[in-house]
Order: structure tokens, then sequence, then C-alpha cells
């Protein structure tokens, strides 16, 4: 019988249970609802508090003139308290509750080079706020780092993942055109959202123009048509305050309510995982002890097995964290190459340009996607850059210029007002995500400096080098020459200052591979030295690719847990 408390499954003894996920973000929902669905019973820990599905957006549809700033946000606040992630551009008045007060919640990080870590911390994780751009990873994405030379292979191909894209794809719903291409594969799509009429007439004339170049709509996770019990998008618009109908993917719209329909499910928020327990008797580890963020007090849960599910650097800070005799510089880590190879995807370099010829022309509501142009560079023998390895791919999109273009524009009255009434030029943009190779030094330890919990906090040093510098100026270059010959006026390349972590895609520091002497994780994510802890969340990439990675994370999380219950059925761990 399920329980009817939905947050709290039954015949569990408060301490005991078969399996403990950390975190609730993208990929812990998954390894929750796996693993319930699979009948364990599944404790989730996260650090954060709660936050109900519907209920607790409180500001979903808040218009400006009920915010006290706004939406702009009280910007001492934001300066004093939240100086990183007002940095990375993501927060507002509307969804700041929704990212982590940076004062509460420090790390040290070099001053002139310093890491950007844009979290959130709370039930969903930043499931809620995500831009919900889901791509395939390929062949030429796990095979790179062989065939190069670069770090360690890839202990998986495509073949491997590419069931479990299909499955989560299913379950989650996501929108997209099919095009045929072997480095992007396509997936099981819903109806395409539609490109607007200078969207459509840039691709014609990209495509046109340039071999190997093609812009097609954004693959989102976000519904076209009703979906699992859960509403179609109404281009509403303004997604990080949270979707109440559910039309995008997040852990409170899909995983979660699935894990807990189960009745396998218990989901306890405000509690921190301070570090893993190891039982050297039997190389197990043995459960995990946690920190209750409101009182401090300090408990210990126990499973057969383990998710780590913390975020990339999350996992990583707890593993780090859990020292014994046995793994004296952090569980898992015989290896020592645990905190290195941090990765991320390096922007902020795009162009954009102005189409005249379409002031007839509009759209219908905010849709929330965009364009994606893959990746042209270094795909095949003809596409071979000389200067650089790897490649980028361009985010963008066409759009009008809304009455908000007045604060730049010179006039006041009636005459000035009525004119800010039509929309504006159309301007299209376009931003560049690239892909940072795997170097040992960009890196995170644990500092000797601790936070309010007594958790020692992250030491995060990481920078890009010359591959990416070089990728930089040619994202630039590419970019206005696509917007030339598509007919744009007035075409600018910008080239702004990119920190590490500013693509919020961290990921690596605690890599898969083939060897336990030089990775973390085997081709299950499952650890070489521990065989009951998984850690399935970005910290298992071993490179970076230039296509968004959380889709992968959630595919490796489904494919983890498969296997983990079958060799837990098998006794073998
Ligand atoms: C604005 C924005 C746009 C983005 N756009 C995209 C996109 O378009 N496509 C894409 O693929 N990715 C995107 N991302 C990145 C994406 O959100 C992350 O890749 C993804 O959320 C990672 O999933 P996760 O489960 O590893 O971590 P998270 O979703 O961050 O969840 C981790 C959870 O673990 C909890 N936690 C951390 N430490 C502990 C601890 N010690 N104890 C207990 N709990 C803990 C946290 O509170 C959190 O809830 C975007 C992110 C942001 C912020
Ligand atoms: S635009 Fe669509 S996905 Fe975003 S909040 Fe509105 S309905 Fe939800």
């Amino acid at each position: 019988m399920k329980n009817k408390n939905f947050y709290v499954s039954d015949a569990q003894s408060e301490n005991e249970y078969d399996a403990i996920v950390v975190g609730s973000g993208i990929s812990g929902g998954w390894a929750a609802k796996e693993l319930t669905e699979k009948g364990l019973k599944t404790l989730v820990l996260e650090r954060g508090r709660d936050v109900k599905h519907g209920e607790d957006y409180k500001t979903e549809h808040m218009p400006p003139w009920e915010a006290e700033f706004r939406g702009r946000g009280d910007r001492k606040l934001f300066e004093e308290e939240y100086p990183r992630q007002l940095r990375s551009d993501v927060i507002n008045e509307y969804n700041y509750h929704f990212f982590v007060n940076d004062k509460k919640h420090p790390y040290q990080t070099d001053e002139e080079d310093p890491f950007l870590w844009v979290r959130g911390y709370q039930v969903g994780g930043r499931s809620l706020t995500w831009g919900r751009q889901v791509y395939r990873w390929s062949d030429l994405d796990f095979e790179a780092n062989a065939k190069e030379g670069i770090a360690v292979d890839w202990p998986i191909r495509y073949e491997d993942i590419a069931p479990w894209y299909d499955y989560v794809e299913e379950f989650i719903g996501v929108s997209g055109q099919e095009e045929g291409l072997d480095h992007l594969p396509d997936g099981n799509f819903l109806p395409p959202m539609d490109l607007n009429c200078v969207e459509q007439d840039v691709k014609e004339k990209i495509e046109n123009n340039f071999e190997y170049r093609y812009l097609t709509i954004g693959r989102c996770a976000v519904l076209t048509e009703p979906h699992k019990g859960r509403g179609a998008c109404h281009y509403c618009g303004p997604c990080s305050r949270g979707c109440s109908v559910g039309a995008y993917f997040s852990s409170q719209s899909s995983t979660l309510p699935a894990a807990r329909n189960t009745g396998n499910l218990t989901l306890r928020p405000n509690s921190i995982v301070d570090s893993i327990i190891y039982d050297k008797e039997t190389n197990r580890a043995k459960g995990v002890r946690v920190i209750d963020r409101l009182t401090k007090e300090t408990k210990e849960y126990h499973a057969k097995v383990i998710f780590l599910n913390a975020s990339a650097l999350g996992s990583t800070q707890i593993m780090l964290n859990s020292t014994s005799d046995a793994f004296p510089n952090g569980i898992a880590n015989s290896s020592g190459v645990m905190g290195h190879y941090l990765m991320d995807h390096h922007f902020r370099v795009g162009a954009s340009g102005t189409f005249e010829g379409y002031e007839d022309r509009y759209y219908k509501g905010n849709r929330p996607n965009g364009i994606y142009i893959p990746r042209f560079r270094n795909i095949n023998e003809e596409t071979k850059h000389d200067e650089f390895i790897r490649g980028y791919g361009f985010q963008g999109r066409a759009s009008r210029a809304s009455w908000g273009r007045g604060t730049s524009m010179d006039g006041f009255g009636k005459e000035f007002k009525e004119k800010l009434r039509d929309p504006g030029p159309w301007n299209f943009g376009m931003t560049a995500f690239g892909e940072i190779l795997p170097y040992e030094d960009n890196h995170v330890t644990l500092s000797e400096e601790t936070d309010e919990w007594g958790l020692p906090q992250l030491e995060i040093h990481a920078s890009i080098n010359e591959n990416e510098e070089k990728m930089r100026e040619d994202m630039a270059e590419t970019a206005a020459e696509m917007l030339e010959a598509a007919g744009g006026k007035n075409v600018s390349p910008y080239f702004g200052e990119y920190l590490v972590g500013e693509g919020i895609h961290e990921m690596g520091t605690a890599r898969m591979g083939r060897d336990p002497e030089t990775s973390v994780l085997n081709a299950h994510n499952q650890t070489h030295d521990v065989p009951n802890l998984f850690v399935t969340d970005g910290a298992c990439m071993t490179s970076a690719a230039c296509q968004n990675p959380s889709l992968t994370y959630m595919a490796l999380t489904a494919r983890a847990v498969d296997y983990a219950v079958d060799e837990l059925n098998k006794g073998n761990i």
C-alpha cells in the first residue's frame, strides 16, 4: 500500500534503505525514478529546501509592476550576496530564489581567473532553471580522445548509450526536427517548434552557401503536445520561474512524481551529505553522513547502493571529503585523478545583425527555444581546421526588438510612446558553445576553509588554453560570415570575456575510463574501487563535446541504474 505522504515511502526503518540518491536535480531525479520503479526503497537526500510543483512557483505569472524592482531585482543585494550568479547573467527578481546565495555558500578560486560556479540548491536543483536544450552525442565525441591521444578513452560508444537516449527522450518529451546528421543523431522527437520567417530564410541561405552547415530549430525538453499527463507549452516565456503545467522537463514535473507514485520514495530536503561511510571489511559504501541544514544535527543513513547526483562538483566534493585508511585522498580515488580534468563549454562569442524586408511579419508568443547550428568544424577530413581540434555549435534566434528598445533611443512624449508600440527591427543573434579539452591542471581540491556547516569548501582552478582561444577566433569569424551571407545588415561579431564555469556545463573531475589507474568510474558509472558506489552526474564525463550535456547525464543515469540493480540482484554488489 502506498504511503499517504507522497514523500515518505512505507515499510522503511528510519535509517535503512535499499538505495540512497544524493541530489534531486536533473540526474538525481532520474536515479530516483529508475531505482524506485525497479522496486528499491530509495532515499533521496537533498541539501536545499523543498520546492513543490506549481505551489512553490510563487513568481510564475507575476507582472513587472508587482515586483518591487520591476523584475530587475535588488542590485545591492545581488552584488553583495549573489555576485557570481549575477555575473553569469541568469538571475533576476523573479528567479533568484532558485539560485544559491554566494555569500552563504562560498568556495575558493583564483582572483585573476575565477571559476564561476552557478548552482541551485533546492529540490529539483537546476532542473527548474535550465535552458532545456538537449542534444545527443555521437561517436565523433566518444572516439575523439582515443583518436587524438587526449586524456583517456571513453569506455563507451554511441551504440551503448543510444537505447538509453531513446528511453529518456520518450519519457521527458523532446521537441525537434530530424536532420539525418551522423554527428548529431536524431532522437525520438515530438513535433518541432516553428522557425520564424527570418530564421527560415537565414537557414536556407546558410545551407545554400556553406557545405556542412545546417540550421535547425533547437531540440528542447519542452512539450509541443500533451505528454504523459503534462500540458503542452503555451509560449508564455518566463520558464526559469517554474512551469506549473509541466510543459518543460524538471524533476518536479516528471521524474519525482514518477518515483513518488511507486510508493518507494523517501525524499528528505534540508539534508546536506557530508561524506560517504566506507566499510573496509566488505569494501562497500555503507551509507552517508548527513548534516541537517536547519538544525545542524548529524545523522547517518545506510543502503545497499549509493548514487551520487549532487552535480559534478558537489559529488566530487563529497567523495574528496570521504577519507579513510583505505582512501586517504577521498573514497574511490586510488587513481589520484579525482578532482582533475574539470571542463565546461566556453562561450560569449558570436555575432548579430539586422534583417530588413520582413517588417510586415511577426511571430506568436514567446517561444522558449531558439535555433541550433550543429558543429561543422573537424567533423571529417574536409572540415579539418588547421589551428584547433574539436568544435562548436551555435545557439540563437531572430526576433523583433520590443518597447524596451526605447531605453536606448532619443525622444519623449506621445509620439515617442506611439513609436514604441510597434515592434522594432528584426535582429538575428547567435552565440557559440565550444568544447574545452580535458586538462589535468583544471582541477578542484578541498580547501582549509569550511562553510557554515563545517564542510571543507572547494578550491577551484580552471582556465582555457590555446586550443580554445584559437577556436574562439574562428567562432566570431564564422558567425559573422554566415549572417553576412544570409543578407544581414550591420553585422557585428562580438567577443566577450569568458570565465570557466559560465557555460553552466561544468563536468569532469571523476571521469569514466577503462583503466582503474587513470579513471574513477567504469563503463557503467560504477566506481572502480567501491562496487556499490555510482556517480552519474557531470562528474563522470571524460570529454566535454560541444553539445549541452544534461541529456547525456540522464541517459547514463538510467543505464547505470539498470546495471546496478542487475548486479544487486545477482549478489555482485
Ligand atoms: C540557466 C541555466 C541554463 C542551462 N541550460 C542548459 C541546457 O539548455 N541544456 C543542458 O543540457 N544543460 C543546461 N544547464 C545545465 C544543467 O542545469 C545541468 O547540467 C544539470 O542540472 C546537472 O544535473 P545534476 O543532477 O548533475 O545537477 P543539479 O540539477 O544541479 O542538481 C544537483 C542537486 O544536488 C544537490 N546537492 C548538492 N550537494 C549536495 C550535498 N552535499 N548533499 C545533498 N544534496 C546536494 C543540489 O542542491 C541540487 O539540488 C543549464 C543550467 C542553468 C543554470
Ligand atoms: S514558455 Fe512553455 S515551458 Fe516555458 S513556462 Fe511557459 S508554458 Fe512552461
